[in-house]
């Protein structure tokens, strides 16, 4: 087992904040009495409804059905019966339909222990399938469904599996959590993606604050007598990136439309390993997740084992509600979450976190001309200018944008977030790659 110290090129240090969730262990939320579950809780293809208003489930039960290689089942979290089939607005923006179900009956798995199964007498195929019928999708990112990712048979040899533990947004800490309280089930879990993927190294990188977690999974890997190694990476933000992390790590450069799989990297957060494991050696499908709840207007922040549907105005409520004027409501991390007003706002695969700032936290700056500091071209991890971007799509020369690699762009946030001139650098760039990808595909259809 090596432990080595590696730098992130660019990045930033956002700073630290006070009211941390990071030295309470995890606590069970409350089961909420009604849950509103999303179809569209992954990337790719929403699933299909199989249930009817009036319908009685059990927790646990198939309510969407996987319609498409790209799309995921979603489960039951709470016994019930289903009340309303509603359309509602995800905080990602996406539409989505999504099945109201009011607690009713007995639980099916809360609270009865489960002796699990030795996944080592099971074949591959066996493994792929469990992963695939629990509903398995990336929980740290966009939620691609796990089947399609770490487990299908792969064109490209899988040379370096990196389990991502850094964690490198401010304010979260679910993944700390997850790394402090269960070494030894994330060491079993990423050994079984070793079996299927077969990768000529396996590393867990740590950074910043989750490098104090190395010490229990030291101990993991070593009573596992596993070749697992332990990495530490500077804490500076996006370090938890893919293509930040493949850099850091296997010292490889992911460029343009290049996936990390082309750079013969797989990426792969903690708390997705664990709900593998779950799924492999417990059948539990994924039905809950850890999320943070923080931020200053937040009375006692935590990080809370919570039931998907479940509304984040019931996390608030549970973590001592407001203590403060919140002046944003944030569902992720403050540089790449989503920005919502409503508390209804289900928790799905993937909340990650729930934050409320206040004022003194947004430090918000009007925004002013460009003073040309550099600071954002040194900020940049990919290596970009994004002052010249920013110039460059004023004049709406498309051409020189994607020269100018507009497309290498990650949209980590470092460049806005370090602006002094309070210049929205991300969302400038976002629109410019929608404008880009509409032309192109505008284009395509007049040759047509
Ligand atoms: S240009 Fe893109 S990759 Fe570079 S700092 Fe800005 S958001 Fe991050
Ligand atoms: S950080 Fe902001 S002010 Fe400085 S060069 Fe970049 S865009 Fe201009």
């Amino acid at each position: 087992m090596k432990l080595i110290h590696t730098f992130l090129k660019g990045g930033v240090f956002p700073p630290e904040h006070t009211r941390t969730a990071r030295d309470a262990a995890t606590w069970n939320a409350m089961i909420p009495a009604r849950c509103v579950v999303p179809l569209l809780q992954h990337s790719g293809v929403p699933a299909r409804r199989i249930v009817q208003r009036g319908q009685r489930v059990n927790e646990g039960a198939i309510i969407g059905a996987a319609r498409a290689y790209e799309s995921a089942r979603v489960h039951a979290p709470i016994p019930g019966v289903v009340s309303e089939i509603i359309q509602l607005t995800l905080a990602d923006g996406r539409q989505s339909e999504a099945v109201v179900i009011e607690l009713d009956g007995e639980f099916q798995q809360l609270g009865r222990s489960i002796k699990p199964r030795d996944w080592r007498r099971l074949k591959n195929r066996r493994i792929y399938e469990q992963i695939s019928d629990a509903g398995v999708v990336g929980l740290g990112g966009e939620g691609v469904p796990s089947h399609t990712k770490y487990v299908l048979p792969k064109t490209a040899a899988v040379e370096w599996l990196i389990v991502n533990g850094c964690e490198s947004e401010p304010y979260l800490s679910s993944e700390y959590r997850l790394l402090r309280e269960r070494p030894q089930q994330l060491v079993e879990g990423i050994q079984i993606l070793m079996r299927l993927l077969s990768p000529k190294r396996t590393v867990i990188a740590l950074a910043g604050h989750t490098r104090s977690a190395v010490s229990g999974l030291r101990g993991a890997v070593a009573a596992a007598r596993s070749r697992i190694q332990l990495q530490r990476l500077a804490g500076k933000y996006p370090q938890g990136d893919e293509h930040t992390l493949v850099g850091s790590v296997a010292g490889r450069a992911v460029r343009g439309a290049a996936t990390v799989a082309d750079a013969g990297c797989m990426v792969i957060d903690v708390a997705t390993v664990l709900a593998m494991y779950e799924a492999v050696l417990l059948g539990k499908p994924l039905v809950e997740r850890t999320v943070t709840v923080s931020g200053g207007a937040i009375a006692q922040p935590g990080n809370l084992k919570v039931r998907l549907g479940a509304s984040i105005g019931d996390l608030i409520e549970e973590c001592g509600g407001f203590c403060a004027a919140p002046r944003k409501l944030v569902v992720g991390g403050p540089m790449r979450g989503h920005a919502v007003t409503d508390l209804t706002q289900p928790v799905t695969k993937l909340t990650s976190a729930v934050l409320a700032l206040t004022e003194e936290e947004l430090q918000s700056v009007g925004q002013t001309a460009c003073v040309r500091c550099g600071r954002c071209v040194r900020a940049c991890p990919m290596g970009l200018e994004p002052v010249m971007l920013h110039l460059l799509i004023a004049q709406h020369d498309w051409r020189a944008v994607v020269k100018a690699g507009v497309f290498d762009c990650t949209e980590c946030g470092c460049c806005g977030f370090i602006c002094p001139s309070g210049i929205p650098l991300v969302d400038q760039l976002k629109q410019a790659k929608s404008q880009i990808r509409r032309e192109e595909h505008e284009d395509g259809e007049r040759a047509h």
